[in-house]
């Protein structure tokens, strides 16, 4: 039972009693009287950080005199204020002394001083961060004041830049600062819903969820581009196209891209490409008798890309590769001259379209026709052409 009542009494005394650094008093730093005693209601949610800027201090007396100069300063000589600015003041050995204390409204951090503790390190800290032992000290005195029930258990702590235009904390505090654990960046920025006519405020966050959520805004971007880097296509409905007379699936996303010309007439505009897409399937319905135009997608010189069969049916256009590609095919004969440049282009965006969006594997190898079969399609002039494209693999 004894044994017990100690454990107790040392759990106590580390949670509570140790939490809390010495504070040299007011009455100890002879400190001058306030001329205001406005309360702070407690907890507070916020604990921001500042430096007095000017000599810093190593000694429970040098800081006294250093705190009671700040006093002076802040209500006679810098400003008319009803008393030294600060809940606390931290000097370089690790001494703390109170100002306005744990109940008592501070002046330092302007639309957020009947919410939160001011906690000031006496010193410059531009270049040069405090010592272990003041930022050792600023970490115990946040604890005692959580402990105490001053401050909330999930309080935000900030430094003075973040709500104003200010060096203070210094730069040199505020690289350490930004690493404690409640520090949380907060987006002042609200906006409005058109809709709903709603503001929303973001909350106060860290670091950390700040980084990831500009990750997945990337990620959206990056999906958002990518798709939109997809060439407008051309459907069956828009330019003619018969049912299919019957259909197989194709298993995506497929490893190749078979490039191919359709060794007919060419053609420039919307309503020619139309007729001649209407020409293709029906010379490979009615004459060679497959279910549908043969390609996945086929390419007029207007710089439009035609669907055929899509990115999910299985193609009729190079035997054993069916299963395992798309099949892109140039309107026109390509054997003495290659696709004009729009052509060219759309073919380039359509396969990189396939990628994207996963109709086509990343390491996807392109070939002609020519390469997987014993014919001259897609022409010499196209296959010249190809044969300079990435992933051309033979
Ligand atoms: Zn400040
Ligand atoms: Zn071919």
């Amino acid at each position: 039972m004894i044994r017990l009542l100690i454990a107790l009494s040392v759990i106590y005394s580390t949670v509570y009693s140790d939490a809390c650094p010495n504070i040299v008093s007011r009455k100890e730093w002879k400190a001058k009287k306030p001329e205001n005693t406005d309360r702070l209601s407690t907890p507070v949610s916020n604990v921001f950080i500042h430096h007095t800027t000017g000599p810093s201090c190593s000694s429970r007396s040098a800081c006294s005199e250093r705190v009671r100069n700040i006093q002076y300063g802040h209500m006679q000589v810098d400003h008319s204020w009803d008393d030294i600015a600060y809940s606390f003041l931290i000097g370089q050995d690790g001494t703390v002394l109170e100002g306005r204390g744990w109940s008592m409204r501070g002046i330092h951090t302007r639309g957020y001083n009947s919410d939160s503790i001011g906690i000031s390190f006496i010193g410059t800290f531009n270049s040069n961060s405090p010592s272990s032992a003041a930022l050792q000290a600023a970490e115990d005195l946040i604890a005692c004041g959580v402990a105490n029930g001053y401050i909330k258990r999930n309080y935000i702590l900030k430094g003075h830049r973040d709500v104003a235009r200010t060096q203070c904390p210094g730069g040199a505090l505020y690289n350490v600062i930004k690493t404690w654990p409640q520090y949380r960046i907060c987006f002042k920025a609200a906006f409005t819903v058109r809709r709903y006519r709603r503001t929303v405020v973001r909350p106060c966050e860290s670091p950390g969820v700040t980084m990831i959520r500009l990750l997945v805004l990337l990620s959206v971007l990056y999906a958002t581009i990518s798709a939109q880097s997809c060439p407008t296509i051309v459907s069956r409905a828009q330019w003619g196209g018969k049912n299919p007379t019957c259909r197989s699936s194709l298993r995506t996303p497929v490893s190749n891209v078979i490039i191919h010309h359709t060794e007919g007439a060419f053609c420039n505009s919307r309503a020619t490409c139309s007729a001649q897409m209407r020409n293709i399937q029906d010379f490979h319905m009615k004459t060679r008798g497959w279910c549908d135009i043969g390609y996945n997608f086929l390419v007029g010189e207007d710089g439009a890309v035609y669907e055929g069969r899509g990115w999910n049916t299985l193609g009729a256009h190079a035997k054993s590769y069916n299963p395992i590609s798309s099949g892109i095919s140039f309107i026109g004969s390509l054997t003495n001259r290659p696709p004009n440049s729009v052509a060219l282009n759309a073919a380039k965006q359509l396969i990189a379209c396939g990628v994207a969006r996963n109709f086509i594997n990343r390491n996807y190898a392109l070939k002609g026709h020519r390469n997987v079969m014993s014919t001259s399609c897609p022409g010499n002039s196209l296959y010249r052409v190809i044969q300079g494209w990435p992933h051309f693999k033979p």
